[in-house]
């Protein structure tokens, strides 16, 4: 069974490697359907009911949305949130290192939690973003890097000099996940040789780089699994699936009564402690700058809040055929089962009775079914948006997500009508009066 937002979201993800990439992607969605985009240099100019308009910093968190018919401070916002970024290896500076038997390997560093077998054997590639001169020493310019070629592995021992590697296998980051590059030719120079390349694919000359953020890739496209096709598998699920539902919802939703709020933060996997993470103010100075170009004074801005409902969308743990026990016993959150409500009692998630209750009936309304997700108690769960956006914003708000398995693995897999449900969801919410 082929669900239209399924092969759309399999675009997005082949064209979205990195947090960048996942930005420019949804950036270039939302022009496409008549959103404009708003300098945050410069005042807001005067926003029109049932127009789109969107804002982006550090071209890799973005915050877009269409304002509502009513005002602000009794309408409210309605918000979905998800992040851009996934666990994968940044480039480190000077990153050539000649290996043994004429290998050239890059030196990187994790970043997030990955689960690190799992980049063994692939076709790797770099993307990200450059940073080239510009004319001012503060405002160099950017250019987007997406080299679609496979250009790395990282290869695993062979179990021949390891007969243990079945049985558990330490790893190094530093020592065991260095990518392979190619073969060093002899009068070839090693150092510079990653910015040569850069240089090549963007066309530019060598010395106008003055920095980069790449990071490694799995180049494997998405794709369906299952004797049904009931499966979608991809790196990145975690959290472009969550985004893609939002974007779609947010670009086929009709106009309404409240602003509707897409917001897509990076730096999710590293607890969201930066400019453009959920942990800075960045969301917020968005909502009052639209508040106060609506007219509304800082009281009309605390009443619009009071009026508003968050959504914060990042992927669960569906229940895993093969590891029953590590699930909580009565709470099974199954692939395909709808969107999954995250509860935590010590609030590592924003849910709480009242707010899931809203999200439910969201769900009945849309006509989807939706599912619980608690943790096992002698397990320790992760965190996610909400619980650290309401620190700078006190909304009422739910955590939710998709079901899926293997999360922070190069592939993850999740239930193709998910992603379905979980889009009519969010339509639902962002039209209701
Ligand atoms: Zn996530």
């Amino acid at each position: 069974m082929k669900y239209a937002t399924v092969t759309d979201l399999m675009e997005m993800l082949d064209r979205s490697p990195v947090n960048f990439l996942a930005t420019q992607y949804v950036t270039e969605r939302l022009l496409a359907a008549g959103f404009t985009e708003l300098d945050s240099a410069l005042p807001y100019p005067q926003l029109e009911a049932g127009q789109g308009y969107f804002v982006r910093k550090n071209g890799s968190a973005l915050f877009a949305f269409r304002k509502g018919r009513a005002p602000l401070a009794e309408a409210g916002f309605r918000l979905v949130t998800a992040h851009s970024d996934s666990p994968c290896f940044r480039i480190k500076p000077a990153p050539e290192m000649k290996g043994e038997g004429g290998c050239i390997r890059l030196n990187t560093e994790l970043y997030g939690g990955a689960i690190l077998y799992t980049w063994f054997d692939r076709p790797l590639s770099l993307a990200g973003r450059v940073i080239l001169r510009g004319e001012h020493a503060l405002r160099p310019q950017t250019r987007l890097l997406h080299i679609k070629r496979p250009l790395l592995v990282i290869p695993h021992l062979a179990i021949h000099f390891n007969r243990g590697v079945n049985e558990g296998n330490p790893l190094s980051k530093q020592n065991d996940m260095l990518p392979v590059l190619g073969f060093l030719k002899e009068e070839l120079e090693h150092n510079g040789l990653l910015l040569r390349i850069v240089a090549e694919e963007l066309g530019v000359d060598q010395q106008e780089i003055l920095d980069f953020d790449l990071y490694l890739y799995d180049t494997t496209p998405a794709c369906l699994v299952g004797w049904h096709e009931e499966f979608i598998q991809s790196g990145r699920l975690d959290d472009l699936s969550m985004v893609h539902a939002g974007l779609t919802a947010l670009l086929q939703a009709e106009g309404a009564e409240a602003t509707q709020v897409l917001g897509v933060f990076d730096n999710e996997e590293t607890g969201s402690g930066t400019k453009q993470g959920a942990h800075s103010p960045v969301l917020r100075h968005v909502l009052e700058r639209v508040a106060l170009s609506d007219g509304s004074d800082r009281e009309g801005f605390y009443r619009a809040l009071e009026q508003s409902f968050l959504v914060s969308a990042d992927n669960a743990h569906g229940l895993h055929p093969n590891y029953v026990s590590k699930q909580d016993p009565t709470n099974h959150p199954l692939l395909g089962g709808g969107p999954v409500i995250k509860y935590n009692a010590n609030q590592k998630y924003a849910t709480d009775a009242e707010s899931a209750a809203v999200f439910a009936e969201v769900c009945r309304e849309a006509g989807v079914p939706c599912q619980y997700f608690v943790n096992h108690s002698d397990v320790a769960g992760g965190s996610t948006l909400g619980n650290i956006l309401t620190a700078q914003l006190p909304l009422r708000g739910v955590d939710m997500g998709n079901a899926i398995w293997a999360m922070h693995s190069v592939r993850e897999t999740g239930a193709a009508i998910d992603q379905d449900y979980t889009t009519r969801a969010f339509t639902t919410f962002y039209q209701l009066p």
